[in-house]
């Protein structure tokens, strides 16, 4: 049995080499290392592919968010309401720009925002939500836009982990997430459902005027070289992880569909066992399982983590501690939130091996030693 990894990027570059290499080496030989035609082609095939006006490609996901905020001209002290049961770059740059997070509750089921809490948070400070498709399922995107609109409040989605995820609305359209609310951000870390080879971002939006000014933050607040008409950032994603995506973006859609089969096979293992509830998945998006995550009742979860280690099975906790609960939001009052279903979660998460390589000896093994931790223990 090959070695098990929680995201194995070594057996998928094996996979499609030839054309990464040959791509990287076309970098190096136009030397157009900062905004070559890698980055132009890659734009317009995501945008093509998301159906949405403007990408904009970025450093990282934690720019694009930052990025998008910037575009939003919040004032220092304004509310942002975010869950806190995500990974810290969402909130993070909600302090970074001075703004107040406003940590919310997650529905237990699909791990993302609960929109009556967000409903139930609005002040007249209140001034944007960052919902999070946290683990690859959509939030309730249609209800949050129907309270973000009702009450003029920006809407920042935070893609990083669903790209290519399809949000489906009650009358039967549908749309890619991050298209959806008034900005959307997403990751091409390596590890994420789309990731390049380094860092790398992007932020979509259908409002021109925003994507104007994104591109601006993105740039020293430049749209004329040297002449800076605001306060921004350097942020660029390189022409060579372009490359890369340009690559690997044609190939989403079957990444996705390995992700779900493997998805499948865990769920099947787990059906029905009393101890382990296997994800929830809405019947408003198509979960795209950037991780597969399972809560546990009356199982150890640090000794199936343990036990999971002891026989070369990696297993990871997203996330051990909550951005409510982080020392890095005392001063912003943090812990004045109460957030019981947050913390109910974040005491029984746990993530099992997920990426495009798993193959069905490796995911037999893996659920047999989680069911026969869980009958014993
Ligand atoms: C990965 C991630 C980010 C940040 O992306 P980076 O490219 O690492 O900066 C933001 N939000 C969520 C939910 C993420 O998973």
């Amino acid at each position: 049995m090959r070695p098990i990894q929680m995201v194995d990027l070594k057996k998928q570059y094996q996979e499609i080499k030839a054309d990464v290499d040959a791509a990287i080496h076309e970098v190096l030989d136009s030397a157009a290392f900062i905004n070559g035609k890698a980055v132009q082609d890659f734009s317009k095939s995501l945008a093509n592919y998301l159906d949405v006006k403007h990408v904009i490609p970025c450093a990282n996901g934690t720019d694009a968010l930052q990025i998008a905020m910037m575009a939003l001209d919040l004032q220092p002290g304004d509310e942002v309401i975010t869950p806190s049961f995500t990974y810290i770059a969402t909130t993070e740059v909600v302090a970074l720009l001075r703004l107040q997070p406003v940590f919310v509750e997650v529905d237990p089921k699909t791990f993302c925002i609960d929109p009556a809490a967000i409903e139930k948070a609005i002040t007249p400070r209140t001034k944007a939500i960052v919902p999070v498709h946290l683990y690859g399922q959509a939030a309730n995107m249609e209800a949050i836009m129907e309270i973000a609109n009702r009450h003029g409040l920006a809407v920042i989605e935070d893609n990083a982990q669903a790209i290519g995820s399809d949000y489906y609305y009650k009358d039967g359209s549908s749309r890619k997430t991050g298209t959806i609310g008034t900005i959307g951000c997403t990751s091409f870390f390596p590890s994420k459902n789309l990731g390049c080879y380094g860092d790398g971002g992007a932020i979509c939006t259908n409002n021109d005027e925003l994507a104007d000014k994104m591109r601006m933050i993105a740039n020293h607040g430049q749209k004329v070289r040297y002449y800076h008409e605001m306060v921004g950032c350097n942020s660029r994603l390189d022409s060579i992880q372009a490359a890369v995506l340009n690559i690997k973006l044609p190939k989403l859609d079957q990444y996705i569909e390995a992700r779900r089969k493997a998805a499948d096979y865990y769920d099947q293992a787990f059906a029905g066992h009393k101890k382990i509830t296997t994800p929830y998945r809405a019947s408003n998006n198509k979960h795209v399982f950037h991780q597969y995550t399972l809560i546990l009742e009356g199982i150890n979860r640090d000794g199936l983590h343990q036990y999971l280690a002891e026989r070369e099975i990696p297993s990871m906790i997203y996330y051990p501690v909550p951005a409510h609960r982080q020392n890095m939001f005392a001063a912003l009052g943090g812990n004045k939130f109460e957030l019981e279903v947050t913390d109910w979660l974040t005491e029984r998460v746990i993530s099992l091996p997920m990426h495009t390589e798993l193959d069905q000896e490796q995911l037999a093994y893996i659920t047999t030693e989680v069911l026969a931790f869980a009958d014993k223990n």
